[in-house]
């Protein structure tokens, strides 16, 4: 079996800079803009936490998919809602003639197990779920900032089409694979998103590329003191592939990571068990290192039912891109953040997040943080999670942002940052972000050369002759992978 050669990390740091003629926005735009966004301030706000409260986790988003298309519809978008399968989706747009057309992409999902009231103490709810990722910031900001957006193109006849792009399941859902797949990004010339976090930022890092799915194995089952020989275990199968693939680990490309729970595997030691199940992911930043890892995982999956006389197959449940940077993109971004200006908290804003401080580990970093604007750089070695906005990225050129919602130090999928998610702490980010994009979307539209530029740039990252194939193959929206208790 061969394995390519880890390319990407040479194709990114080939990054283009902004192009020389493109112009700063001006201040009449601008100032248009951030009062747009500033008067609708409150109404974000009130979006945000009505999304917090629903609390909806992958594609069961009904409520907090339909208070965003009633809001923008009432801003005048034309919403086209269950777009590519996946009834909790959408599609909102404002057509102002021919011109560019962006795209801005919006989460609204929660994640199961994080019930948190909006306190600087673990407090449940009660509820099943909680937005842990903060996505009901990056859902209401991400629609504020297009109703910004479409005014103001409204009031100095830009020409062009805005798009807000609901997408549902972000949290292991892979909602926005299906919608690249179904060539919803086809003719979309520019895309921006942002995502809640810890630093106000527009650098750009590549996540990483991922493949999950679940191998059951089937067997016979016997009475395991009684007639083992009349059984064949499913645990075996499970239990041999698993030791394959960590013999593999050696001989795979560096900084692949793979990952393995056991979701099934007998229920009595004296039953030998004929079904047992084990779910795995394969990641790296490299997506062709991980089709070809995940290729030798199921030749593992082969042998093993092989050696033990058992059956499998194999159920992909998920699949990502790794995110493509833009260096064009990003300079935008970052002068539109750095126009958008600064997060500072109130008195009590700062003794909330003090006493979340307490409940971390040490060596978090000051809370004076969430009022600098780090550097705008491309990180091309960056590891950790994956992200279905990658998918995005290998079709339209993309760029992403980050501002300071939660408390410096806490960690991503965390009771502390569904708690800020739900204060105002997470809602002075949420706006800071939609100014920022807004202001990002209106310089584009200024200023097609950068837009010509990001695509030039798109186009030798992604490489000569790339075709879009999503990783996950043709299966159709896992649209009740929350309603198992397994996962
Ligand atoms: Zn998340
Ligand atoms: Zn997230």
């Amino acid at each position: 079996m061969t394995i390519k050669t880890f390319t990407l990390a040479l194709a990114l740091s080939a990054g283009a800079a902004a192009p020389a003629d493109a112009q700063q926005l001006g201040a009449a735009d601008t100032g248009q803009i951030l009062a747009t966004v500033t008067r609708d301030a409150p109404a974000l706000s009130e979006t945000a936490l009505q999304i917090w409260k629903y609390a909806e986790v992958g594609y069961q988003e009904a409520q907090s998919s339909a208070l965003l298309q009633q809001r923008l519809t009432a801003a005048g978008f034309t919403v086209t809602p269950g777009v590519a399968g996946e009834p909790t989706a959408f599609v909102a747009s404002f057509k102002n003639g021919a011109g560019p057309v962006i795209g801005v992409l919006a989460e609204y999902d929660a994640l199961p197990g994080l019930s948190q009231a909006a306190s600087p103490t673990r407090a449940s709810l009660g509820g099943e779920a909680g937005h842990g990722c903060g996505h009901n910031l990056f859902g209401a900001a991400s629609s504020y900032a297009a109703i910004a957006v479409k005014e103001w193109m409204v009031r100095n006849k830009i020409a062009g089409e805005l798009r807000v792009y609901g997408t549902p399941a972000e949290e292991g859902g892979s909602g926005k694979v299906y919608m690249v797949r179904d060539g919803l990004f086809r003719d979309v010339d520019t895309v921006l998103h942002w995502h809640p976090g810890n630093t106000n930022s527009a650098a750009q890092g590549p996540s990483m590329a991922n493949i999950s799915g679940k191998f059951r194995f089937h067997g016979r089952s016997a009475h395991a003191a009684g007639n083992p020989d009349k059984g064949r275990s499913a645990l075996d199968g499970v239990e041999a592939m698993d030791a394959m693939v960590n013999l593999m680990r050696e001989h795979i490309p560096d900084r692949t990571r793979i990952h393995y729970v056991i979701t099934k595997g007998g229920k009595a030691p004296n039953v030998v068990p004929d079904e047992a199940e084990v779910y795995y992911y394969v990641r790296h930043v490299d997506p062709a290192v991980v089709k070809a890892v995940w290729a030798w995982v199921k030749q593992a999956a082969d042998g093993a039912a092989m050696g033990t006389q058992t059956k499998v197959d194999v159920e992909v449940t998920g699949g990502v891109y790794s995110l493509l940077p833009n260096a064009a993109l990003m300079a935008v971004m970052d002068r539109s953040l750095h126009a958008a200006g600064a997060i500072s908290w109130t008195p009590e804003e700062t003794a909330f997040a003090q006493q979340i401080q307490t409940t971390l580990a040490p060596g978090a970093p000051p809370l004076a943080s969430v009022g600098q604007i780090q550097r705008a750089t491309i990180v091309d070695d960056a590891l950790g999670g994956s992200t279905d906005v990658s998918d995005v990225s290998w079709v339209t050129p993309t760029v992403g942002l980050s501002t300071a919602t939660f408390v410096p130090g806490s960690a991503g999928h965390s009771w502390q940052n569904a708690a800020a998610a739900g204060s105002s702490i997470g809602v002075k980010g949420a706006v800071l972000a939609a100014k920022t994009l807004a202001l990002a979307a209106a310089d584009l539209y200024r200023n097609p050369a950068t837009i010509a530029a990001a695509k030039k740039e798109f186009a030798g990252r992604r490489g000569a002759g790339f075709e879009y194939k999503a990783m996950l193959g043709d299966r159709k929206p896992p649209l009740d992978y929350r309603k198992t208790a397994e996962e």
